[in-house]
């Protein structure tokens, strides 16, 4: 059965491979939020609007992505849009 790729970034989500897209000889790998750390100031304002709780300090924001829901709250809210959903294409 195909999965949707939401449904696949939140398999993804927990550190598995992915699901096949793109075609015969290539996949799809989800990685997740990351936080940019060379960018971000250290304002902590992504813990304040994080649901899941899943991100600690210390000297720069970290996303623990096992228990991210991938609102995207944090990214819309950086303002040194230092949040990036990373995706990444892995040829078979
Ligand atoms: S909101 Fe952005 S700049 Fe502020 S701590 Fe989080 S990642 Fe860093
Ligand atoms: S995407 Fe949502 S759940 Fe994931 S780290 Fe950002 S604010 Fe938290």
């Amino acid at each position: 059965m195909p999965v949707s790729v939401m449904e696949e970034k939140r398999i993804l989500n927990d550190g598995t491979v992915g699901q096949a897209a793109g075609g015969k000889g290539s996949r799809l790998v989800y990685v997740g939020y990351n936080v940019k750390q060379d960018c971000c100031t250290g304002c902590q304002g992504c813990l304040e609007v994080c649901p899941a709780q899943c991100i600690s300090f210390g000297p720069f924001a970290s996303i623990n992505r096992s228990f991210c829901v991938q609102c995207g709250s944090c990214a819309n809210f950086c303002p040194a849009c230092a949040i990036e959903w990373v995706e990444e294409t892995v040829e078979e």
